[in-house]
């Protein structure tokens, strides 16, 4: 069924990967979505670098995890979606995670102030690859700081 929703749920899973240079597999965390207003440790996670981010116990491989990852800060209504570029080969995910305008599908309550609550949600900013992800953020609250100083 499309149309789920994910909204306002930091999830993770325990996955086994495979290292991509040695093919050793290890169980690691993969993180779906966070939301840092709810799980505030999180966000110290994610700007150094430390969510889905896979280092091998065998070699010395390491690098970003190719799994999508959305970021929702519900206070500062900021939202950001990390779609690896492998995933535009996957048309469930494609059709389950986005309308045809690249808005973020949702189960729309019937209450029109909650679904301009989600707005920010819906049209969330997307980026290709974790290191965007990370500056995106950075630079979103880098404004807040910025503009709340006056
Ligand atoms: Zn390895």
């Amino acid at each position: 069924m499309p149309g789920k929703n994910v909204h306002r749920m930091s999830s993770h899973e325990l996955l086994e990967v495979e290292c991509p240079s040695c093919r050793a597999k290890q169980d690691i965390v993969i993180w779906k979505s966070l939301n840092v207003t709810r799980d505030p440790e999180l966000k110290e996670q994610f700007f150094t670098g430390k969510i889905n981010y896979f280092t091998c116990g065998s070699c010395d491989f390491e690098g970003f995890i190719t799994a999508p990852l959305v970021y929702d800060d519900m206070e500062k209504k900021i939202c950001a979606n990390y779609v690896p570029i492998e995933y535009l080969e996957d048309e469930e995910y494609l059709k389950q995670s986005f309308t045809p305008d690249a808005e973020i599908r949702l189960e729309l309550p019937d209450d029109t102030a909650r679904i301009a609550e989600m707005d920010y949600f819906r049209h969330a900013h997307m980026v290709f690859s974790m290191a965007e992800l990370i500056r995106y953020v950075l630079f979103r609250d880098r404004l807040g700081q910025v503009f709340s100083e006056n």
